[in-house]
């Protein structure tokens, strides 16, 4: 267990692998897992193992690399899903531990939270098999 845990905290216990997730991509920092929720099949989170309530309280390293990691993620996301565009928002209204979603799009207006339905586990597994295939 990392010390810098916050107990409480959803996305902590993700980082720690104290719950578990439909892992796309990890290293030392951060860590990308699909969201249970997703807009689109594909929606991808990216959150750093350290906890902070914001992206904005990021050092300007750690929010670089937090969109490095964005960057190199959404290729590889687009391809396994057919995806015609990569969406970005940063919200935090649910979860208040950082991230960014990634979120992939075929039409206009698609990037919206109203359009969020649950995934089942084996489909989420399924979908994060087929990203790390293309990394
Ligand atoms: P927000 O804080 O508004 O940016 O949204 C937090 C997002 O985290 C939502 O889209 C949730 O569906 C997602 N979420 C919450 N718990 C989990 C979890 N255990 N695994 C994956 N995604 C989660
Ligand atoms: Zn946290």
């Amino acid at each position: 267990m990392g010390n810098d845990d916050m107990d409480d905290c959803i996305f902590c216990m993700i980082a720690s692998g104290k719950i578990p997730c439909a892992k796309v991509a990890e290293d030392d920092s951060f860590i990308a897992f699909l969201d249970i929720n997703p807009i689109n099949p594909g929606h991808t989170l990216i959150i750093p193992k350290k906890h902070v309530e914001t992206v904005f309280e990021l050092g300007k390293e750690e929010f670089g690399s937090l969109f490095e990691m964005s960057r190199r993620l959404s290729g590889p996301i687009q391809k396994a899903m057919a995806a015609k565009k990569m969406g970005v928002v940063i919200e935090g209204f649910l979860v208040p531990h950082a991230h960014i979603h990634l979120v992939p799009l075929n039409h206009g207006g698609e990037l919206s939270f109203s359009r969020a339905k649950k995934a089942e586990a084996k489909d989420l597994a399924m979908i994060a098999e087929r990203i790390r295939q293309q990394l």
